[in-house]
């Protein structure tokens, strides 16, 4: 196993306000980790360094051997749209536009032409169970079908690592259940999965769990 996300003493403040602190820790290519803690604790924190989305205010992130810091916004966002697919709690689909198109524009960024965007956004919806809602706009989804969406859209470029940030939060059991499954299989394929929850089923699945309180990794 090597170290694909590696965390040095890191640190993150807003405006005086400490999110973070000496967060050091690491997780190999193809764990399935958890992320548990209060609200408030620093999870979505640790979650957006790990994922580049936002930068250490001290310490070193390193991604895939990168230390990010090293690294111009466009060589990051270069790294993120091929290496890392993002899970939200709040689904984070654009409205009015059908699932197809919603999990294609997710590759905008990865230099693939049109046809082969839509070609691996269908399969990316094949493979959630949506093969037959490709037409679908996010309002004429329930809940739980559109957080698949947003899974096959955070899957569809094919990445190392997936990070969800309470994907089940707005779901019901049963549908939180099919994401974690979704999850679940993505890992047993070599995917690296880390997932914020609050749910202790589904940390408790998970083979390895991060405990965060105010700001820190607990031991
Ligand atoms: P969690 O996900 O565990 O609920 P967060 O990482 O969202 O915790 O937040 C940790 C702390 O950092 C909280 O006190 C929160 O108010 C603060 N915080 C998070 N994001 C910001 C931000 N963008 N600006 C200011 N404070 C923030
Ligand atoms: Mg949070």
């Amino acid at each position: 196993m090597s170290a694909i996300v590696e965390l040095e003493a890191v640190g993150k403040s807003y405006d005086g306000v400490t999110a973070l602190r000496g967060a050091s820790l690491s997780i190999d290519a193809g764990e399935f980790t958890a992320i548990v803690g209060p609200s408030g604790s620093g999870k979505s924190t640790l979650l957006q360094l790990i994922g580049t989305l936002d930068r250490p205010t001290e310490g070193v992130v390193r991604v895939d051997g990168h230390d990010t810091a090293q690294l111009t916004d466009r060589q990051l966002s270069g790294l993120r749209a091929h290496r890392i697919g993002f899970v939200f709690q709040q689904f984070h689909l654009a409205a009015g536009v059908p699932a197809i198109d919603n999990v294609a524009e997710g590759l905008l960024y990865q230099g693939v032409g049109t046809a082969k965007r839509r070609e691996l956004a269908g399969e990316a919806l094949e493979r959630v169970g949506l093969g037959h809602r490709l037409r679908h706009r996010p309002h004429e989804l329930s809940g739980g079908e559109r957080q698949r969406v947003a899974v096959a859209r955070a899957i569809a470029g094919r990445p190392g690592i997936v990070l969800a940030d309470e994907p089940t939060g707005n779901l019901d059991s049963a549908s939180g259940g099919e994401v974690m499954g979704l999850l679940d299989g993505l890992n047993r394929e070599g995917t690296t999965v880390v997932v914020i929850t609050h749910d202790h089923d589904i940390a408790a699945r998970a083979r390895r769990r991060i405990a965060l309180r105010d700001g820190e990794v607990q031991p």
